[in-house]
């Protein structure tokens, strides 16, 4: 059962998640929506149960990375779609990793989706649906104010870290981490703290089985695979067996 939030204050509403103001000052309380949506909200759909997987798949990898030494926004689980985070102020730009060719990239440079790559690639995207989050460079993301140079390196570092914490994680449990996208924020209190936020999970990352290379991942509903929420309770699963193992 979800918690009755009506008495809480609205602050956003996304195509995903809903944002409220916490019962404390500096908290905030995210709840995961069962709205799937793609291509810049084209595709929508209600997927009964989504909310509820993915809250629990980023719940396990946030509290993972916390484990291994990155800082996140979690607090703790509120309900099964939601959670208490940590108030920040999102950087407008999203942190994209690659470990192969795939989506956007494969289009961009006419590369076979499933390449490997010869390094880890990381870009950036900058956050801004009606411009359709266009990719966006160090020099023209300082250019822009969005961040400073020094917070960049900083995103880079961790978004490698994640990947090098991620990669093995995934692969112990038969999957492969083709690539993800990760946001940040700069905690409200009380130092400006650097955090990972938003979510970990099949709607952010490229998830393929290692044997058969199906895919567990939101591809399942932008390319009409089917099955979408068997798949991301099949990543759900496989991730707490290989906790186990
Ligand atoms: N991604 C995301 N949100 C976005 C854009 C991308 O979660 O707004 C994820 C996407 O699921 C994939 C990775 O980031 O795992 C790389 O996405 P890509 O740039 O290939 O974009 P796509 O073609 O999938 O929109």
């Amino acid at each position: 059962m979800s918690a009755d939030l009506n008495h809480y204050k609205l602050l956003y509403e996304g195509k995903s998640k809903i944002l409220y103001q916490g019962p404390e000052e500096n908290h905030l309380v995210m709840r995961f929506k069962d709205t799937a949506t793609a291509y810049n909200g084209e595709k929508k759909e209600e997927l009964p149960g989504k909310g509820r997987i993915n809250r629990a798949i980023s719940d396990f990898l946030f509290s993972y990375l916390e484990e291994h030494g990155i800082a996140t926004h979690l607090i703790e689980v509120m309900d099964e779609n939601t959670v208490h985070v940590k108030n920040t102020v999102i950087f407008p730009i999203e942190v994209i990793v690659r470990n192969r060719a795939a989506g956007s990239f494969s289009k961009r440079y006419g590369i076979a989706e499933g390449e490997v790559l010869h390094n880890t690639v990381v870009e950036f995207s900058y956050k801004n649906d009606s411009l359709g989050d266009p990719l966006i460079n160090d020099s023209q993301i300082t250019a822009l104010g969005l961040a400073e140079i020094q917070d960049l390196d900083s995103l880079r570092e961790r978004a490698l870290a994640i990947n090098k914490l991620l990669c093995p994680l995934f692969l112990r449990s038969g999957i492969i981490l083709v690539d993800f996208k990760l946001e940040f924020g700069r905690a409200a209190f009380p130092n400006g703290e650097i955090l990972l936020c938003d979510e970990i999970s099949p709607d952010s990352c490229r998830l393929w089985d290692v044997s058969t290379g199906a895919k567990l991942d939101k591809d399942r509903f932008r390319r009409d695979l089917g099955h979408v929420i068997e798949a991301y309770r099949d990543v759900y699963q496989r991730l707490i067996d290989g906790k186990k193992t």
